[in-house]
């Protein structure tokens, strides 16, 4: 589309009545907007996971389906303290699930180890064997952060297909 020599106003309306975008971008808005995370629950943030799946908090409305399978999930919610028995597991899920996926690390206990810091049988964060794409803190984190965590993951996608950079976990 060749824009050379229109004016100011003329642009503006165009900007208004015609969408640009890629196919990219247009992926990443589906994607963004249909999030399925896979169910499962490590330790007590599960509960807050539950609880924002369910009526009161409703992220149905954000698009965000939860899967019994890894196959048909792209979105795994860490919730939970990873126990160094548990790891193994978690990874072998996180490696079934199809490409492309995302995984939060909710709550203190995923993203650092929490309490049970100074375990021994305790993995001190889950990006130790996956990689995070978003870490929301607290102990547990409540419903409206982890609403808010799932907002940030949906805005980091539409950016990566904006901009064709890799955002690192934040
Ligand atoms: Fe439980 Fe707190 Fe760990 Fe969440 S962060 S799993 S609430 S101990």
């Amino acid at each position: 589309l060749n824009l050379e020599g229109i004016t100011l106003e003329e642009r503006k309306e165009l900007e208004r009545n015609v969408v640009f975008s890629t196919f990219e971008q247009l992926k990443a808005w589906a994607r963004s907007n249909s999030i399925w995370p896979l169910t499962f629950g490590l330790a007590c943030c599960a509960i807050e996971m539950m609880g924002t799946g369910g009526a009161n908090w409703d992220t149905d409305r954000f698009g965000v389906f939860y899967r019994a399978s890894p196959r048909q999930s792209d979105c795994m919610i860490v919730s939970g303290t990873v126990t160094k028995k548990m790891a193994p597991l978690v990874r072998r899920l996180y490696d079934q699930m199809a490409e492309p996926k995302w995984v939060i690390a909710m709550g203190s206990c995923a993203t650092a180890g929490g309490p049970y810091v100074n375990s021994y049988a305790v993995v001190k964060g889950v990006d130790q064997i996956i990689p995070v794409d978003v870490y929301i803190p607290g102990c547990p984190p409540s419903p409206p952060a982890l609403i808010y965590g799932i907002n940030k993951l949906q805005e980091k996608i539409r950016y990566e297909a904006k901009t064709g950079k890799k955002v690192t976990g934040e």
